[in-house]
């Protein structure tokens, strides 16, 4: 009866008014990123596009998000900026990948703590397929990616919530 009653002192249970999508929503809005995400895939700025392409070919990801000599998030690249790079002249494993990424600051990431659905809206307002997850790096600036949030999360989501499985 999760949700439909509630326990006071001296009173004993008594029953909350809450409707099944109440009950819903309040639990989806308790989830945060950090339930459901999934391994970073990373190359440095130098990697090529050709090494970049293969990668994401290798570790079966959409998104590479992109990191300096400090290993600190510097951008991100999807699938369609790796085929507008190779609709060039220019060879692929001449052109870095720092230079066709999409660049922090303009990078939009989340942490462990984040709410699943506040960044579920982030995919949609920003029309992405994924956000890297990060912490702020404990010297400096920047933040280190620790992680990775995309459709496919929130797909597992909505099955675990159909089949009442959600964490
Ligand atoms: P695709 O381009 O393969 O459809 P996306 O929709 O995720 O994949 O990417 C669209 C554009 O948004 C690309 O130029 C990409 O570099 C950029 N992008 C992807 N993820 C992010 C992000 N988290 N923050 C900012 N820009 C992003």
């Amino acid at each position: 009866m999760s949700g439909y009653l509630d326990a006071r002192p001296r009173v004993g249970y008594f029953y909350t008014g809450k409707s099944n999508d109440h009950i819903l929503s309040d639990k989806v809005k308790t989830i945060t990123v950090g339930h459901y995400k999934s391994r970073p895939v990373v190359v440095t700025e130098s990697s090529s596009v050709y090494e970049a392409v293969t990668t994401m070919f290798l570790e079966d990801v959409g998104t590479l998000f992109v990191v300096d000599k400090l290993s600190t998030l510097s951008g991100v690249v999807s699938r369609k900026d790796l085929l507008r790079a190779s609709l060039g002249q220019q060879s692929l494993e001449s052109i870095p990948v720092g230079v066709i990424m999409t660049r922090m600051p303009n990078v939009t990431v989340c942490e462990d703590q984040d709410s699943i659905i506040e960044v579920a809206k982030k995919l949609i307002n920003k029309q992405i397929d994924g956000l890297p997850i990060v912490k702020k790096v404990s010297h400096g600036s920047g933040y280190e990616v620790t992680g990775r949030i995309t459709k496919t999360n929130m797909t597992s989501l909505l099955v675990d919530l159909a089949n009442n499985e959600t964490i």
